[in-house]
């Protein structure tokens, strides 16, 4: 993936010609790199710059993890509803996992439809997804037919297929290197 540096600046401007202003964008950030919530945040900012009403739902993260993008959120006027407690990891109670997921995108579903969210980060929708905890149609349904100047993100590896195609824009984080194969463990102030 390194870049050998012989190309020249770009000499004609490359975006379409018509461009248009969305109502509101569906946005994906998935791949197996780190950056994928990161980037998530980073939009986030971008949308408190604005004045818009955010909000953060973290699907997997449980409240008690107190995670550094948590704190300046919630000091950004950014509400912060962490989703991911009752889920058990282990799959040994699966009708539990089930259950709560389908808890988890109830709530998650009324945020979104209610239209009182100029910007929703669904961080980390993608693991209940692919773990089948929470269904995919469903999810598809609601993103489709949401609010038309709610601009959502969703974060995670392993979008699914469906997700993407109802994306504006799909973003693939693909790993090159990462501390974790380093042995270094998650890192205060970088990972969280
Ligand atoms: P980040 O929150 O740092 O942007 P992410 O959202 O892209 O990471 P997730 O799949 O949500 O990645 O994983 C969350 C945690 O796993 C983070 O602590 C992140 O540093 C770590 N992580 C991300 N990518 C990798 C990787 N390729 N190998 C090991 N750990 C990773
Ligand atoms: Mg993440």
């Amino acid at each position: 993936m390194s870049h050998e540096n012989t190309e020249s600046p770009p000499e004609t401007d490359p975006r379409p010609g018509e461009l248009r202003t969305p109502e509101s964008l569906l946005i994906v950030n998935t791949g197996h790199g780190k950056g994928k919530s990161t980037a998530a945040f980073g939009i986030m900012i971008r949308g408190v710059a604005r004045g818009w009403k955010v909000g953060v739902v973290q699907f997997v993260k449980s409240g008690d993890w107190n995670v550094g993008e948590e704190k300046i959120g919630k000091q950004l006027g950014v509400d912060w509803i962490t989703l991911g407690e009752g889920f058990s990891w282990d799959s040994a109670n699966l009708d539990k996992d089930k259950q709560t997921g389908a808890n988890a995108w109830a709530k998650a579903h009324d945020l979104l439809m209610g239209g009182e969210y100029d910007l929703l980060i669904f961080d980390e929708l993608t693991y209940p997804l692919n773990w089948n905890w929470i269904e995919t149609q469903p999810v598809l349904d609601a993103l489709v037919g949401r609010p038309s100047h709610v601009h959502v993100v969703v974060t995670g590896r392993d979008a699914p297929q469906s997700l993407i195609d109802i994306a504006d824009t799909v973003s693939e984080v693909q790993n090159i290197k990462h501390a974790y194969q380093q042995g270094f463990k998650a890192k205060r102030g970088i990972d969280f």
